[in-house]
């Protein structure tokens, strides 16, 4: 059957004027909404003196306060559960999920309606549909099915689409595993790397999923690994699949941004149902195409809790829509989400980025597991090792491997010395939800 290649046609090939006019009517909208039932906004428009009606272009956005996380805390401390961000009453909720909490910080509370889910699930139509799952589609979906928000949205997208669902709740990677190959899934939904792990478990099993299995598509979000371009490629070899990157936030509820089929190395983003501006994490200035900003979303979807300009302390860089082949007029994050600005370390004074560092090792098949240490020698000196898992059947690269890293990683960071450490295979933690590669083991002190 020919199916069209948009979720939505007109919206996503709609020309940029047309779609930024369309963005300023209803951020004028959600900014009124916003304003009479939620007093979080009440407070923090007042206080900047702002109001709906100065919003005569696009640009007039910078006069909306920018919203942080840590108000969003306040409130929840201060008012006990949800804060004062709700716009609507408790009793309309029929959910509750939480942010994963990735950083060790106390999660954010959210609730949602059924109008809520129904956007939710759309939001993720425009990125599964637009890397091209069909109603023919068996779709696996490897995830815990908790409080944390994942791949909800997806489940349902796909039974909106059509689609066979799979919930592949709480089971063994083992469990997991059969399943894919037993019921013929031809898309898998997970984290970058629970893909990865998934595939040395078909391995240990003697699986090989690129012929064993019937998976087409590979669908990642939770992470940034999904656009690292090594990640990418050891995931479509190993499950001899497209693999497809998506990312969404606790905070809004859902997708903002997907790879399409045409996989132009990054993500459009659904411009009409959220705007995202990209800033100078320093100024706040807007930055133009191809210059790296922290992106600050507002979401013109969710009925219970009103995103307007939050910050996200994500890394991306913009690129016009016209980089990709596929027709659609969203723009790009070029390299879909980079990492956080949160996450950067400061090593003998070299900016050190978990993401950049996890993209030169994987280009080592060799690799199988690492983690990223840092520690402090005689309470002086600072150090970065890379703890790393050889792949079974590559032993014998280790002393080759050990130097070339050591190249490749001070090459790439200014000539800072990267230790290369090797490990027992399966002694380093392996993840199902978000990795925790990162391990920074420097006294407190240091952060004072
Ligand atoms: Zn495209």
């Amino acid at each position: 059957m020919a199916y069209s290649e948009y979720w939505n046609p007109k919206n996503e090939t709609l020309p940029r004027e047309e779609l930024q006019a369309l963005q300023l009517l209803k951020l004028r909208r959600l900014c009124e909404w916003a304003y009479a039932t939620t007093p979080f906004h009440q407070r923090k428009f007042d206080a900047a003196g702002f109001k709906a009606e100065q919003l005569k272009t696009l640009d007039d956005i910078r006069r909306i306060p920018i919203m942080t996380r840590e108000e969003w805390m306040e409130s929840i401390m201060e008012k006990p559960m949800f804060g004062d961000l709700l716009a609507t009453d408790v009793t309309n909720a029929v959910r509750y999920h939480l942010t994963s909490g990735t950083s060790g910080r106390t999660p954010i509370r959210v609730l949602d309606s059924m109008k809520d889910w129904d956007w939710i699930s759309e939001m993720w139509c425009y990125g599964l549909w637009g890397f091209g799952v069909r109603p023919e589609d068996t779709v696996y979906f490897a995830f815990g099915y908790g409080s944390f928000i994942g791949f909800w949205g997806a489940h349902y997208c796909c039974e909106k689409i059509g689609s066979l669902v799979i919930p592949g709740g709480a089971q063994t990677t083992e469990g997991r595993v059969k399943q894919i190959v037993e019921m013929g899934a031809t898309t898998v939904c997970s984290t970058p790397t629970y893909a990865l792990t998934l595939w040395q478990k078909a391995r240990e099993m003697g699986i090989d999923l690129a012929k064993d299995s019937k998976v087409n598509k590979l669908i990642c979000s939770g992470e940034p690994a999904g656009s690292i371009p090594a990640v990418k490629r050891q995931l479509e070899e190993t499950w001899g699949a497209k693999c497809g990157d998506t990312a969404g936030m606790t905070e809004v509820g859902t997708i903002m941004i997907f790879e399409c089929s045409h996989q132009p190395g990054g993500t459009h983003i659904i411009e009409d149902h959220f705007i995202e501006e990209v800033l100078r994490p320093d100024s706040d200035e807007p930055v133009g195409y191809g210059e790296l900003g922290e992106r600050v979303v507002t979401s013109f979807g969710r009925g219970f809790i009103p995103a307007i300009r939050y910050r996200s302390k994500d890394m991306v860089m913009k690129i016009p829509a016209s980089t990709c082949t596929c027709g659609r007029t969203w723009d790009i994050y070029d390299g879909g989400i980079r990492g956080r600005w949160d996450d950067m370390k400061l090593i003998r004074g070299t900016n050190v980025y978990p993401r950049a560092v996890e993209a030169i090792i994987r280009e080592y098949v060799a690799v199988d597991e690492f983690q990223i240490y840092i520690w402090r020698k005689e309470e002086l000196l600072d150090e970065i090792t890379i703890k790393l898992e050889m792949t079974p059947g590559y032993e014998a690269h280790w002393p080759d491997l050990q130097q070339k890293l050591a190249k490749d990683l001070a090459e790439a960071h200014e000539g800072l010395r990267f230790n290369i450490e090797r490990m027992n295979y399966g002694t380093l933690p392996r993840f199902e939800l978000k990795a925790k590669r990162l391990v920074d083991a420097r006294p407190v002190a240091a952060y004072a």
